[in-house]
């Protein structure tokens, strides 16, 4: 600490590009300082540090003997406390978790003791450093709220806890969907809707999800208890209903279960198959080199589409894509909405299929494929569709939304298809190829490098910068979280250079993300793990990416 305050005194005044000699190490009396990067400005991103206090000065060594996923939701924790603590302290920062717990990099746990990843904005009086200000904000704001933050009596341990096990428990349900045969889980009481569209919190006063009895399981988890709930069964799951009924509520809140979210957030028992894919229509986007000729083929002009690329897809062709990237990528479950989906690659009725024939429409639509992919790939699909009961005759399940209530009409289903038969041709038999899996062109992802000003940056959750390509991601409903996306950047920056390479990216980038993947990150306190399926998503939208 004297270093510092020695250190600060001798460049009082000075321009603030002097605060660069701050870079280094210093020991306080209970933790460890490091100052990595120094902001090149007042107005640059703040300076990069951490701390580092060793396991003996803060009674939660026992936080070691705990399995990864607990740690993983202290590690979340801490740094829920320690953004809480530094809110109202102007200057410093952490990145701070939303409604999802996720592996991030703010708060890591190492054999010697917990390292707190943050940034501090080092003060300036307009362009002069003020070393008074500086020292106040490291030797007595800092130091408190790392204690607050690291020492077991200074937590609301109990609230850890509870926080860990939430985290624990819902792996444990995860876990057991499998050999219950199930795609999902979503437990009694559980409150999906969220208070607005652009806000991920709980709404006040919903009704509260109630399984029907068709559908109901009890799992186990090992802090709660028996946990009774809706099983949402493999195979082919429709959600119908009318309109304002809760359809999209429910499969918005199933496809943010691939993740564990934190207590009270009325999701925290609703479980989905981690490898589950939302895919919806998205025209403008990229295709590279994907075989769509399951969907889409015969293309006016002779367009290839057994190995289609363009940079602005079509409704269907992006949609088609989605699917096919998604399989390739390791997807065992597909998530789909009519809200977000293209019709033409939904459904195709029999009047249509009366005026257009077959040789003049180049879309197979999904209803026609949809049992192909459930028996001849094993992909389980769960489907919002409350437009077209065309799909009723290859639904193994029908859950019904009637005023934010889940009912089962799966048999009312079959009563429906007996007296009202389809009219329309089955457009689909063949044998369904599996997706090619494409390999990556290193050198192109490489020359993004050696661009002079080449920078991974993020802004929200829906551009990452790339060098200098912004690649667009209002589409990816599943990223939850900024961090991701900075982490999928680094990812990309090591495989370019030959990092982990495997000409295959899916395979590259699950090797990538085992246990331990931020240990050959940068020193950085704002990653978080992304799934392997929602790198490749990313990548598959560069647009400058070159896939063979
Ligand atoms: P659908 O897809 O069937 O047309 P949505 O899922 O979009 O319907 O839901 C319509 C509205 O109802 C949304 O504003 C949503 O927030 C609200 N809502 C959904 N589920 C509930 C619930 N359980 N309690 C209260 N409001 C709900
Ligand atoms: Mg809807």
């Amino acid at each position: 600490m004297q270093l510092l305050e020695a250190k600060l005194h001798k460049i009082d005044r000075h321009n603030y590009r002097s605060y660069s000699s701050m870079r280094g190490e210093y020991t306080f009396v209970d933790f460890d300082f490091f100052i990595d990067t120094v902001q090149a400005d007042p107005y640059a991103p703040a300076s990069r540090v951490r701390a580092r206090r060793k396991w003996a000065l803060t009674d939660l060594a026992w936080l070691k003997d705990q399995s990864q996923d607990y740690q993983r939701a202290a590690r979340d924790f801490i740094a829920r406390q320690f953004a809480d603590l530094s809110q109202q302290e102007n200057g410093i920062q952490i990145d701070r978790p939303g409604q999802v717990i996720l592996d991030r990099t703010a708060v890591v746990f190492d054999e010697e003791g917990i390292e707190l990843r943050f940034r501090i904005n080092l003060p300036a009086d307009d362009r002069k450093i003020i070393a008074k200000k500086a020292m106040n904000l490291m030797t007595f704001t800092m130091p408190k709220i790392i204690r607050r933050s690291t020492i077991a009596r200074e937590l609301p341990i109990e609230e850890m806890k509870r926080h860990c096990e939430a985290v624990e428990d819902q792996v444990a349900l995860r876990k057991q969907l499998e050999e219950n045969n199930l795609l999902a889980f979503v437990a009694d009481g559980s409150v999906l809707p969220r208070l607005a569209g652009n806000v991920d919190l709980p709404m006040a006063n919903a009704i509260p999800f109630e399984c029907p009895a068709e559908l109901a399981i009890e799992l186990d988890a090992p802090h709660k208890g028996k946990i009774r709930g809706m099983g949402v069964p493999k195979g082919i799951t429709m959600i119908v209903g009318g309109g304002f009924h809760g359809k999209s509520t429910l499969l918005n809140a199933i496809e943010s279960s691939v993740y564990d979210h934190i207590p009270g957030d009325g999701r925290e028992y609703i479980v989905t198959d981690e490898s589950a894919t939302k895919i919806r229509a998205e025209d403008g986007r990229c295709v590279h080199n994907v075989d769509l000729s399951p969907y889409i083929s015969n293309l006016p002009m002779g367009k290839d589409t057994a190995a289609f690329s363009t940079q602005d897809a079509s409704g269907s062709t992006s949609q088609a894509s989605w699917l096919q990237e998604s399989l390739e990528a390791g997807a065992k479950a597909l998530l789909i909405d009519e809200d977000t989906s293209a019709s033409n690659f939904m459904i195709r009725d029999e009047r249509m299929q009366a005026l257009i024939s077959k040789k003049d429409e180049p879309i197979t639509p999904l209803v026609d494929r949809i049992a192909l992919l459930r028996d001849q790939l094993d992909i389980s699909v769960l489907l919002v569709m409350g437009g077209s009961g065309d799909y009723l005759d290859v639904a193994d399940t029908v859950i019904q939304m009637h005023n934010y209530q889940a009912l089962d009409v799966t048999a009312k289903a079959k009563e429906v298809i007996a007296t009202h038969p389809t009219r329309r041709t089955s457009e689909g038999s063949e044998i369904l190829p599996l997706p090619r899996t494409r390999q990556l062109n290193r050198a192109a992802l490489k020359t993004m490098l050696e661009d002079g000003k080449f920078r991974i940056q993020v802004k929200n959750k829906t551009t990452l910068r790339f060098g200098r390509e912004l690649i667009d991601l209002q589409a990816l409903e599943q990223i939850a979280d900024s961090s991701q996306l900075y982490t999928v950047g680094w990812l990309w920056f090591q495989l370019a250079q030959g990092k982990g390479w495997e000409k295959q990216p899916s395979k590259a980038f699950e090797n990538m993300l085992n246990d331990d993947w931020f240990r050959t990150m940068p020193h950085y306190g704002d990653l978080a793990k992304p799934r392997a399926i929602d790198v490749m998503a990313v990548l598959n939208r560069m647009r400058k990416a070159d896939f063979k």
